[in-house]
């Protein structure tokens, strides 16, 4: 691997991971492209990066300059570790309800945080038009410029993966991928791979995961953007509206995954696998499961592995938590250890 130029230029390349039980489940080969192995710990990480940079480009950006964005935690986490790189400060407006370890995260990168309550998008006090609103507010005094990134609407988003995610699965399965699936938080991850993938390859399947309180199930199944019933634990997923990202978009398979499906799958993963993701990875893996049974045997299908459990220690690892929302305790998790520790002095 060559020479990084700082962590701006160590964003992606990520290891495409062969998931053997999932595989060897299905007949198929899936594959995992490690996005929690970016410099911030995420598959936003690339996003962030674009976001930036590209506003560098339009002068939007000088040095001491402020990013303002409203995030569930991991766009904020890849915009701050960039903008610390590029000299900017970064203000995030986060909803309360997400995982202690993302705010902590943010924190400790030294971007300021704006924890407001969790409202739906319908609501003015919704945590994007707060940022939108705090970001308008602080251009009229910033001398450097103000960032507002604006994942949802911001092309550059899905660019980031149309130049890099799309090119890396392309190139790390030399062009053997019969399929691509993942969930939809902005939408950026699938608009932007899909679209480099299927540039290269015209009838690649392109598929959609949908956790349960979202709409994109319903948007690509049956053309109504209609929430489905439930909810989720999984965070940084589960869109209810069409964005400028997806407009226009096409999916070929559309899956509605619960959590009781999905969180299974995440401990086996680090069970079997040694792989500790968080809950949209269980998400995409159940999905891409799914589409390799509907495919049936002998494709390849790749998926995301968006980000590491340890970012939901309190929640998707913490039994308590777990039981709370009927879904299953790995047996681990609540063990003590009987060993007694061989000292030499006893
Ligand atoms: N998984 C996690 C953990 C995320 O934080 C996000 C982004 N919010 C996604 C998946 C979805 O990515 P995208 O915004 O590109 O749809």
């Amino acid at each position: 691997m060559p020479v990084r130029d700082g962590i701006v230029d160590a964003i992606g390349h990520t290891p495409l991971i062969k998931l053997r039980r999932a595989s060897e489940l299905t007949g198929c080969t899936i594959l995992g492209k490690a996005e929690f192995m970016n410099p911030g710990g995420s598959v936003k990480d690339r996003p962030g990066r674009q976001m930036i940079l590209e506003a560098e480009k339009r002068g939007e950006l000088k040095p001491g300059g402020l990013v303002v964005e409203s995030t569930a935690g991991n766009t904020g986490i890849g915009l701050a570790l960039v903008a610390n790189a590029r000299g900017y400060r970064t203000i995030i407006v986060i909803p309360d309800t997400q995982s202690q370890e993302k705010k902590d995260m943010l924190r400790l990168c030294g971007a300021e945080l704006v924890e407001v309550p969790a409202l739906p998008y319908s609501d003015p006090d919704n945590y994007q038009h707060v940022g939108r609103r705090l970001a308008d507010s602080l251009r009229k005094s910033e001398r450097n410029g103000v960032l507002f990134a604006d994942q949802w609407n911001n092309l550059d988003n899905s660019k980031a993966h149309y130049v890099s995610t799309g090119p890396e699965i392309w190139e790390e399965t030399g062009g053997k991928v019969d399929a691509f699936i993942c969930s939809i938080g902005t939408g950026g991850t699938i608009a932007g791979t899909s679209a480099f993938l299927r540039e290269k390859k015209k009838d690649i399947v392109i598929g959609v995961a949908d956790p349960r309180g979202a709409a994109m199930y319903n948007l690509f199944a049956h053309g109504e953007a209609k929430m489905s019933d439930g909810g989720s634990i999984a965070e940084g997923i589960g869109l209810g509206r069409v964005t400028p990202i997806i407009e226009g978009m096409t999916v070929d398979k559309a899956y509605l995954v619960s959590d009781e499906e999905a969180v299974p799958v995440i401990f086996d993963l680090l069970a079997h696998e040694g792989l500790c993701l968080g809950g949209s990875s269980g998400i995409n893996v159940a999905g891409a499961m799914r589409l390799a049974r509907d495919l049936g045997p002998g494709k390849t299908i790749v998926t995301m592995l968006c980000d590491f459990g340890t970012r939901y220690q309190s929640k998707l690892f913490n039994p308590q938590f777990l039981r709370s929302k009927s879904l299953p305790v790995p047996a681990w998790l609540e063990r003590t250890s009987a060993i007694k520790p061989p000292f030499a002095k006893s």
